[in-house]
């Protein structure tokens, strides 16, 4: 165990983690320089695509005398569960700073989740070789920020190489072994934390694990410890990034291990592998559920899919315990889930993945965030806000977040740099819409934001509801704050009338906020010599022309949804909500 070095690699989104565990690849020998995709471990072709980590990453490698687990992780924060459980299988990280950005906002929240942790902290600096690369003050703010001296920053570029093997011998030197760690020795029961999982088709449930005392090998009885199944462990071993089998893992290791469970209900990430002769042991500390903050409502395309999405989901949430979800039932979509997810870049995700890794088709209503309610009064989710800005977008800083029902806290210098820390209190539904587009666009893309919930505060709200004809439409109703009513009900009328196709008769569209109508408009009916012309295609056809017009119609009327006597396009529903 001496010899093992457990790390991650945090940061900011985008300041090079992915990177610089290529060149640790290539120097550990794992990978040929030059014969292997840029940023190997961001596997999942949507990562790839977008060019952003989505999810933990782990592999092993073999370094002089010394066996290098390491975890990539992501760093934008709709990821940040991610990692959490990262840090709980570590004894140490690298903290990477990206020398053209400086210290940024998920730089300072995924800093303050290894410090808890009390983990070892290796501060970098990357992207040295960039021109704009500004070191001196990158140092000034990595200095002043932990409180560390300038020689125990390391100065790297993870495109280039340089500086890399310096930071790979200062891992195993000072980042401690898994019994440093914990000044104990080692122990003969086993205990081993699931920190992620998935799904295999042929071979069940494959569960990421840390062991932190005992081992586990092939054909072992275990126990999961909370929730007390007995398994016998049909395969073990090590990432390379893919799973290579092994005789066994031993106290210290981080690997995998093959369940051959079906029933995925059993297995929750934050869970304690125990032995099976052992299963009174306690169960390790695990992890803090996480709060989705964001919800939508996932329907199938075609409702027949209905079960494959609920099973998709069941499978997904191995994978991304992030995700919460609930039966829903919608008069005009039928059957579908109310997911939660972490924030907007989540929703999107999580949504391609169900319909790439499962086949399915999927329309997703707009992510909403929750108000609870008790007798009188409504009640909204708020944030604590923090960002991070060169001084100089100060005043536009402060007058987008005026703009959006933010409450000011304090102001904070980074370093003896221009870089100024913002914190706020804000609606989280003020967040969700287009506050970080609009972030970035007003500091010129130097502006970061890391937010957490803080708690539900009382909000003058009412459900806004629309009707049509007169009658109630529950599908496009929802709670706004009074304040937001007058805007939102004017903005759903108009797109509503651009929604729906004419009808026979005249449609009214009206909003109606607190018992008053405050919004509304008419879309005419078709003018009487179109239904004519209609008439006599239809009477005049040969049979054949008359009963593709028919089936074309029949086709269109599955595209539709009566809602009383008026028509709408399905697709209304969803494009109704993108602002
Ligand atoms: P991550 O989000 O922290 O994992 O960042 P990535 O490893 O995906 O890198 C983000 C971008 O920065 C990619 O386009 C990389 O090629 C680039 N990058 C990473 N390290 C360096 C570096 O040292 N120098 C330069 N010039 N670019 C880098
Ligand atoms: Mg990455």
């Amino acid at each position: 165990m001496k010899n093992i070095r457990n790390f991650a690699v945090i940061a900011h989104v985008d300041h090079g983690k992915s990177t610089l565990a290529d060149r640790f690849l290539e120097i550990t020998g794992v990978v040929e320089k030059g014969k292997h995709e840029e940023q190997l471990l961001d596997r999942n072709p949507i990562s790839r695509e977008r060019g952003i980590t989505i999810k933990l990453a782990p592999v092993r490698m073999v370094y002089k005398s010394f066996v290098l687990n390491l975890i990539d992780t992501p760093g934008h924060i709709d990821f940040s569960y991610e990692v959490e459980r990262t840090l709980a299988c570590v004894e140490g990280v690298i903290l990477l700073v990206d020398a053209s950005q400086g210290i940024q906002a998920q730089t300072v929240a995924n800093t303050h989740k290894a410090l808890e942790k009390n983990l070892v902290i290796i501060p970098a600096i990357n992207k040295i070789d960039l021109p704009q690369a500004q070191i001196k003050k990158t140092k000034k703010e990595l200095i002043n920020f932990l409180g560390i001296k300038e020689d125990e920053i390391y100065l790297i570029s993870a495109k280039t190489g340089y500086g890399v093997d310096k930071l790979l011998k200062a891992v195993v030197e000072k980042i401690p072994s898994p019994n440093d760690k914990t000044g104990r020795s080692e122990v003969n029961s086993l205990s081993a934390l699931i920190f992620d999982s998935y799904f295999d088709e042929h071979r069940g449930v494959i569960v990421f694990v840390r062991i932190f005392s005992g081992q586990i090998k092939k054909g072992q009885k275990v126990f999961l410890a909370n929730a007390k199944v007995e398994i016998t462990v049909d395969e073990v071993g090590f990432f390379t990034p893919d799973l290579k089998p092994e005789n066994k893992l031993v106290d210290g290791e981080i690997g995998y291990v093959v369940t051959n469970l079906k029933d995925i209900h059993q297995v929750n990430v934050g869970e304690t592998i125990v032995d099976a002769v052992n299963r009174n042991a306690n169960p390790l500390a695990g992890y803090k559920k996480i709060k989705p903050m964001v919800f939508a409502g996932v329907f199938p395309t075609d409702t027949a899919d209905y079960l494959n999405l609920k099973k998709a989901l069941e499978k997904l949430y191995l994978n991304d315990a992030a995700i919460s979800f609930s039966p829903i039932y919608s008069k005009a979509l039928g059957s579908g889930f109310r997911v939660g997810f972490l924030g907007l870049l989540h929703a999107e995700v999580v949504r391609e993945r169900l319909e790439r890794e499962f086949g399915l088709s999927l329309v997703l209503t707009p992510p909403q965030v929750e108000f609870k309610k008790d007798d009188h009064s409504y009640f909204e989710p708020y944030v604590k806000l923090t960002i991070i800005a060169p001084s100089k977008y100060l005043g536009d800083v402060l007058a987008l977040c005026q703009n959006h029902r933010a409450k000011f806290l304090t102001m904070n210098n980074i370093g003896q740099s221009d870089s100024i820390e913002l914190i706020y209190e804000m609606p989280m539904i003020e967040l969700i819409a287009d506050f970080f587009d609009k972030l970035k666009s007003v500091s010129s893309g130097y502006a970061s934001l890391d937010w957490e919930f803080l708690d539900y505060r009382p909000v003058l709200a009412s459900p806004l509801t629309l009707l049509l004809n007169g009658q109630e439409i529950d599908e496009f109703s929802e709670v706004v704050p009074s304040e937001k009513a007058y805007q939102t009900g004017s903005f759903l009328v108009n797109r509503l009338k651009e929604l729906i196709p004419r009808q026979q008769f005249e449609v009214r569209i009206q909003a109606a906020f607190g018992g008053k109508i405050i919004a509304s408009a008419k879309i005419p009916p078709f003018r009487k010599n179109v239904l004519i012309k209609s008439g006599k295609v239809l009477g005049t056809g040969d049979v054949g022309r008359k009963r593709k017009l028919l089936e074309k119609q029949k086709e269109g009327k599955k595209r539709m949804k009566m809602v009383g006597k008026v028509e709408i396009p399905k697709e209304a529903f969803f494009k109704l909500f993108r602002r």
